[in-house]
């Protein structure tokens, strides 16, 4: 393994990819690496395994999925790994019995990673991200490739293929299957397991999906004959009632709108969550619905945690949530959609948050 490999970043845009003149040149040494890693690396390998970050979400587990099948295609095992447990709603994808969640298998997880001599490190770009598998992530001997859409990727794999205007995860684990050589490879199944990714991560397509590379790569996914129509049904129509009871609570009750700040905001206690017999994935995609208010293009869920409240931020147009959640919450994510967490209690939390409110627009 030469060292040509190593600490090799691809900041990749997808408008590089639609700029015909700048295209032609980074994809060709995107590409190049791409094939080489595959070609050399991967098919030596004997020990694959797939991680993403904490709470995964639909673009975290349908992508590690994705890559699992894709590799059982080209004859590959391989083991995902999830640092903690995921909603029921995405329980369904196939492969899903398969994932060991570290925090209910924790020996299995850590045995698994540190045999490992090839990890895929998927939809983060932080180690601190990805929660008790940090510390593998950083030391090890796996030869570690991340594929990843937030912005500032720090250097701790030995190629990242990243782009920011990426709509997702799932959308760039296509783009580095047929860039590896092998799109034949991509089947039904694989396909479904992407489509649930760049879906969810979307919101449906009504965010962070305004580049055509988009929508090719839809295209490709829909020519594997998946069931779109079914895939949403199976992330969006499967809720409880006690979900559909909660939603309404928090809108009716919890829902605090600012218009001179055009923010809004909800907050959930844990007395609230036992009251509606709570499970994960019950609150999400809460944050979105105040962003239907005219007016409103900012706005902040908390959840009260046993040792911590975490926060998830939305905007419309060009707030940006990710620098805000950075610099105050100790967070992340992209302009339009990130998430932090605070130390404080929920009541201290949220006086913080609104005392920040007065200052953050330049406009
Ligand atoms: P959500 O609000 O759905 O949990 O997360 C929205 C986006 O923010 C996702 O891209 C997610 O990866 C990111 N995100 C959520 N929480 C955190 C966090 O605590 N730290 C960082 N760096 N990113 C986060
Ligand atoms: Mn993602």
């Amino acid at each position: 393994m030469g060292d040509s490999f190593k600490k090799c970043i691809f900041a990749c845009a997808s408008d590089d990819i639609t700029n015909p003149v700048k295209s032609n040149k980074i994809l060709d040494t995107v590409k190049l690496k791409i094939n080489q890693v595959i070609k050399q690396r991967l098919s030596d390998s004997e020990k694959i395994v797939l991680v993403s970050h904490v709470n995964p979400d639909g673009d975290a587990v349908g992508s590690a999925l994705a890559l699992h099948h894709y590799l059982k295609n080209s004859g590959k095992t391989s083991h995902v790994i999830m640092p903690n447990n995921y909603p029921d709603f995405l329980k369904w994808l196939p492969g899903s019995k398969e994932v060991i969640i570290l925090t209910r298998n924790e020996s299995e997880a850590q045995y698994v990673l540190s045999n490992a001599d090839f990890i895929f490190l998927l939809d983060f770009n932080n180690p601190d991200r990805a929660g008790k598998v940090k510390d593998i992530i950083n030391g090890g001997q796996a030869f570690k490739v991340m594929i990843d859409h937030h912005p500032n990727p720090s250097e701790f794999a030995d190629i990242a293929y990243c782009d920011i205007l990426s709509s997702s995860t799932a959308e760039l684990v296509f783009r580095f299957i047929e860039m590896a050589g092998n799109p034949e490879l991509v089947d039904n199944t694989v396909a479904t397991c992407l489509y649930t990714g760049i879906m969810s991560d979307t919101g449906s397509f009504s965010y962070n999906s305004s580049q055509p590379e988009t929508y090719r790569v839809l295209s490709e996914l829909l020519k594997r004959g998946i069931d779109k129509d079914h895939i949403y049904s199976m992330v969006y129509d499967n809720f409880s009632e006690n979900r559909l009871k909660l939603l309404g609570y928090c809108l009716d009750r919890k829902m605090v709108v600012l218009p001179e700040y055009k923010t809004a905001y909800i907050s959930l206690t844990i007395k609230e969550k036992k009251q509606y017999n709570y499970i994960r994935g019950d609150a999400e995609g809460f944050v979105n619905y105040p962003l239907s208010i005219k007016g409103i293009d900012f706005v902040a869920f908390f959840m009260e945690n046993d040792d911590h409240v975490k926060l998830s931020f939305r905007s419309k147009g060009k707030f940006d949530t990710n620098d805000f959640a950075v610099k105050n919450f100790n967070g992340g994510g992209h302009i339009n959609a990130s998430g932090g967490e605070s130390k404080l209690n929920l009541e201290d939390t949220i006086n913080k948050f609104v005392s920040l409110l007065p200052h953050i627009r330049v406009d």
